[in-house]
């Protein structure tokens, strides 16, 4: 019998920000030091819009000072009102975001494989007061975009993405935001791409895109005209600058975690009830997040004993998205949270587990979790 595996000797999360070049970041912060303008576009945010496009696509981008905000913005742009259709296994931002402009959530199952809006359930939640589907590219997978687009044609509604995960998916070749209304990607330190916080909103409508521009900025047009109700949710030049230092950071980090992917795939695959994601594509799929399901009829671990057992040798995975937002509070008692309603949703939040997944990590860390989990699989068969 093989040794008992060491406890790693810090804290091991689930992700970990990419850091820039302390002397880059420098060089970009005497910049704005010489100029003296720290927010309201400055040059730092016209560059950064510039150069996001090479991940991005070539949409419209509006940036924000949080994926929050951009979403909350973009809702108010596009004018939603009663009720709008979307998923319960995102995090709690997707709901509340609704919630917040007294829009009505309504949940709808997910797919098994995707674990995205179950498409061939969509239309049954339809009212006369739904105004859009709020789709999530969880882990950045995509949504079916092209049946939700079908249906949303058919019922006038409008589409909105919730794509923080979705930092340079990519569909046939097509960025992910080129998809729907508009789609809201997040900047936040846990995200691929970040600027400590922040986000963006991508749209192929330039209407739409001004009047985000609008918003963001209390809906001030000039000096005397206050054209409508706005919020301030801009991004300032300080999250700009670090974005620009780490716009070309992506790429190399890509690569690094497709090494930790091919690890865990090939050290975990075969543990019973262990469903791997499949390899990813480094130049379709974000690699946001590396997410794990345990089917507790064949597993000898429970995910939840998993989790609980990891965490005693310093390794902190994450249950995204355990529990459901049907779950959360606010939302339980609505009629499109009961479980018979989310049936698939149920079973995949139970199932899942996110593990370490960021380049720092490396291929040895990522092999000394895989040993440490083998273990705790090992002394429960
Ligand atoms: C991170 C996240 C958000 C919120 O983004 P912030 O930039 O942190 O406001 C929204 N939706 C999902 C699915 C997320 O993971």
């Amino acid at each position: 019998m093989s040794a008992q595996p060491r406890p790693f000797e810090e804290p091991v999360y689930v992700t970990r920000p990419i850091i820039p070049d302390l002397a880059a970041f420098t060089r970009h912060l005497e910049a704005i030091w010489d100029c003296a303008i720290l927010s309201n576009g400055g040059p730092q945010h016209i560059e950064l819009e510039r150069r996001l496009h090479d991940h991005l696509g070539d949409g419209h981008i509006a940036l924000f000072n949080n994926g929050t905000n951009a979403l909350m913005t973009a809702v108010k742009a596009l004018d939603l009102t009663g009720e709008v259709i979307t998923t319960p296994f995102t995090f709690a931002a997707t709901p509340h975001v609704l919630s917040w402009h007294g829009i009505e959530p309504v949940f709808v199952d997910i797919e098994a494989h995707s674990m995205t809006l179950d498409p061939t359930r969509i239309e049954a939640a339809i009212t006369e007061r739904t105004s859009a589907i709020l789709g999530v590219h969880v882990y950045g997978n995509p949504c079916d975009v092209d049946a939700i687009e079908q249906i949303a044609r058919r019922h006038n509604l409008r589409v909105l993405y919730d794509g923080a995960h979705a930092f340079g998916t990519k569909v046939r070749g097509r960025p992910i935001a080129s998809f729907g209304d508009a789609t809201m990607f997040s900047f936040h330190a846990t995200k691929l791409f970040h600027t400590a916080e922040g986000g963006a909103i991508v749209t192929e409508d330039p209407a739409l895109r001004r009047r985000m521009d609008l918003l963001k900025n209390f809906g001030i047009t000039d000096e005397v005209t206050v054209q409508a109700v706005g919020i301030n949710s801009k991004m300032n030049e300080l999250q700009a600058a670090l974005g620009l230092c780490l716009v070309d950071a992506v790429r190399p980090e890509r690569e690094r975690r497709f090494a930790l992917a091919e690890v865990y795939a090939d050290r975990l695959r075969d543990l019973p009830g262990f469903h791997v994601p499949e390899t990813p594509d480094l130049q379709a799929d974000s690699l946001q997040y590396y997410c794990l399901r345990i089917d507790r009829d064949v597993s000898p671990v429970s995910r939840d004993a998993l989790y609980e057992a990891l965490k005693r040798f310093n390794i902190f995975a994450r249950r995204y998205f355990y529990p459901l937002c049907s779950d959360y509070v606010p939302y339980a008692a609505r009629p499109s949270s009961r479980r018979e309603n989310l049936p698939v949703a149920n079973r995949v939040a139970d199932q899942v587990l996110c593990l370490p997944y960021y380049g720092a990590l490396g291929r040895d860390g990522a092999e000394r979790i895989c040993d440490t989990i083998s273990a705790i699989v090992r002394d429960r068969v």
